[in-house]
């Protein structure tokens, strides 16, 4: 059996979604598989940057359709010294930040790519590529697709990379995340958005980050190989530090005595390279964590996927699905000039956080003033572009100004 498209998503997370739906709407046609049926499980921390949910936004999400969905006004980090500050978000100017399960978020976009009007086909995971002067063919689920292009979405693993030769032997991403979710949390934890830079897990840090109906997506992440790895915690230490992490007095008194643990814990790596890796190869071009794109300081990386997606499709419509050398060379270039200076920058201040001596040092500058607190709030949650400042191209006017997403009062966003 064949089946034929303008263009084949591989992976339906939120960079295959973005991708899909984008595409359909300049007339491509398309056909999205996913070896997963959806609503499918992600192990995430589940928190939605500003840059995030404006892409959401665009893409037509309406946060009512997600049940766990909860919008975060503040957000509280606290140093190696273990106190909370507290960095204001902008007030009545729509959401700059949220929280959302991932079963849920994902499932809702992928029946945005339904409606329009992409052939979403799941429980298919990918078996072949070959590449052709003028298409691409790939077996999946039995079955055969041909299309003009393909847009890589497969997440941290991407076995389209796999197949077509471009993976990194021994890569095993560049941080490694920890989650839990738990109900019955306290009023402050089902509120407030909470992240610690414990001192034994610099750069890394742990969160508590709140959903709907009194539960909160817990959590840490660290980083393998680098900072201080060589004293810190290895990937192997995560299962057994986790109950320390949970009964550590400040993390405990923020989720309260009655928080109980629901389902098992999951961990995944974290792919956060994308300034040295192959963002592109013939006819296909990679998205979301398959191009490594999730913020190297934060570890987030849904903003990141739904941006590669959306710029990975409108470019191909720009230059036309018969132009795939055009599409490849423009999606680099642009990645190039902006998203991945946004990294190299990051991937900086990472280093300087590895440190006790620096990740206090950076807390207490950014808390100085009511002034560097909400501005430190905004460049954390991605309100602009994280190096925008060395990047005039990126400069627009109001930029500083942005309203958040969705300024229409949302049906269910408390
Ligand atoms: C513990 C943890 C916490 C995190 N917390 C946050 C956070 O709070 N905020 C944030 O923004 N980011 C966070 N991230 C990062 C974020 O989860 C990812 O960056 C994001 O999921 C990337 O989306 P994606 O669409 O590229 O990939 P994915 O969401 O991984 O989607 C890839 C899709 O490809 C499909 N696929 C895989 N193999 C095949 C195959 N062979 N054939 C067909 N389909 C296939 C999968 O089924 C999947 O649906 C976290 C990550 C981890 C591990």
């Amino acid at each position: 059996m064949l089946t034929t498209s303008d263009l084949l998503v591989i992976g339906a997370g939120p960079a295959g979604s973005a991708a899909a739906i984008s595409a359909r709407r300049s007339g491509l046609t398309v056909t999205v598989i996913d070896k997963a049926s959806f609503p499918r499980e992600k192990c995430c921390g589940d928190g939605l940057t500003t840059g995030a949910l404006r892409h959401l936004e665009e893409l037509g999400l309406d946060p009512a359709m997600i049940p766990s969905w909860r919008t975060v006004s503040d957000v509280q980090v606290a140093g190696p010294e273990r106190k909370l500050i507290t960095f204001p978000l902008p007030k009545g100017r729509g959401q700059f930040a949220a929280v959302a399960r991932r079963s849920e978020l994902d499932a809702a976009l992928v029946n945005l790519a339904r409606a329009a009007g992409a052939h979403v086909v799941e429980n298919t995971a990918l078996e072949s590529i070959s590449q052709h002067s003028d298409r691409v063919e790939v077996r999946a689920g039995g079955r055969t697709y041909e299309a003009k292009m393909i847009i890589a979405a497969d997440g941290m693993w991407s076995p389209t990379r796999k197949l077509l030769g471009l993976a990194t032997e021994g890569y095993r991403g560049d941080w490694h995340g920890f989650r839990q979710y738990f109900r019955n949390v306290s009023p402050q934890a089902s509120q407030e958005l909470c992240v610690w830079f414990e001192p034994d897990l610099l750069p890394g840090y742990v969160w508590s980050f709140p959903l709907a109906d009194n539960t909160a997506n817990v959590g840490f992440g660290i980083l393998r190989n680098t900072g201080n790895r060589d004293s810190g915690p290895s990937i192997q230490d995560m299962k057994t530090l986790w109950p320390d992490i949970l009964q550590r007095p400040h993390i405990r008194k923020v989720l309260g005595n009655d928080a109980m643990a629901e389902a098992p814990h999951k961990a995944l790596p974290i792919p956060a390279r994308l300034p040295n890796t192959v963002l592109t190869d013939r006819r296909v071009i990679f998205v979301g964590d398959a191009a490594r794109a999730t913020d190297p300081m934060t570890g987030e990386g849904i903003g990141q996927a739904l941006e590669t997606g959306m710029l990975a499709a409108s470019i191909i419509s720009e230059v036309g699905i018969d132009s795939p050398d055009q599409a490849t060379t423009n999606y680099e270039r642009t990645l190039r000039a902006g998203m991945v200076r946004d990294h190299q920058l990051a991937g900086l201040l990472s280093k300087v956080l590895a440190t006790k001596i620096g990740a206090s040092a950076s807390l207490r500058i950014c808390s100085l003033t009511p002034w560097t607190r909400r501005n430190f709030a905004r460049w954390l949650f991605e309100d602009y572009p994280r190096a925008v400042l060395g990047t005039p191209k990126r400069w627009e006017r109001g930029l500083f100004h942005r309203q958040g997403a969705f300024t229409e009062p949302a049906s269910k966003s408390t």
